[in-house]
């Protein structure tokens, strides 16, 4: 097959394809009145027709150029892939865990004017209830604290269930019970254990796991 003919045969197939992705995703629409099973019919044939989008985007070489999205995406004229993402993909299997784009660090030594233009990515995903937010940045200058401060390239990932919030970074892993009923301006303090006196450390319902050499291992926070 010739390119030309490559492409022709392409561009219907997707064409036929977003048009089965709309008629699926129009039904979720009004989710609410189906039974589970039909749910579950209509998610399993929308994640078909994802894959199918995956299989058939592979083969797009993005002939007629890209277009601007409203969020200032490029995303391709013919498969609809965002530019300069191409291998970022969304899989939703049914064994094995789910997997939502590929693991992004830090790419660049460069101090970036913005922090717009440093940001890699920085999304949030609804999961069951419980959120992800994963923040990938360069280095920027800040400009929050009136003059420009640098801000470190950074890899943030943060779980928030509940009333818990944990946060983990490359130096810090950092734990945050929420209480709605704490009164604002009320003080905070922080302390190594040894710093703090033993009457006072009974307070606090944490384990430590450690070996025979006392290394530590993790911890348990009873709730
Ligand atoms: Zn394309």
């Amino acid at each position: 097959m010739y390119k030309g003919q490559d492409k022709k045969e392409l561009k219907k197939q997707l064409r036929s394809l977003f048009k089965s992705m709309d008629f699926v995703s129009s039904n979720f629409r009004d989710s609410d009145k189906m039974g589970k099973k039909e749910f579950q019919a209509f998610f399993n044939i929308y994640q078909q027709l994802g894959l199918a989008w995956e299989f058939l985007g592979l083969q797009c070489k993005h002939w007629d150029g890209y277009k601007k999205t409203k969020d200032k995406k490029e995303i391709c004229k013919i498969c609809g892939k965002v530019k300069g993402a191409d291998d970022f993909y969304i899989l939703l299997t049914r064994k094995g865990p789910l997997k939502l784009g590929v693991k992004v660090k830090p790419n660049s030594q460069k101090t970036f004017e913005t922090k717009e233009d440093a940001q890699i990515v920085n999304e949030t995903i609804d999961f069951y209830g419980a959120l992800v937010n994963v923040d990938v940045h360069n280095s920027y200058k800040s400009r929050l604290f009136g003059k420009g401060i640098k801000m470190a390239a950074e890899r943030i990932v943060k779980v928030k269930e509940e009333n818990v919030e944990c946060s983990v970074d490359e130096h810090v892993i950092y734990i945050r019970l929420r209480d709605k009923d704490r009164k604002v301006g009320r003080k905070r303090y922080g302390g190594f254990p040894w710093e703090i006196r033993k009457k006072d450390l009974k307070h606090f319902p944490v384990i430590f796991d450690f070996d025979e050499k006392y290394r530590f291992l993790g911890l348990t926070i009873l709730r």
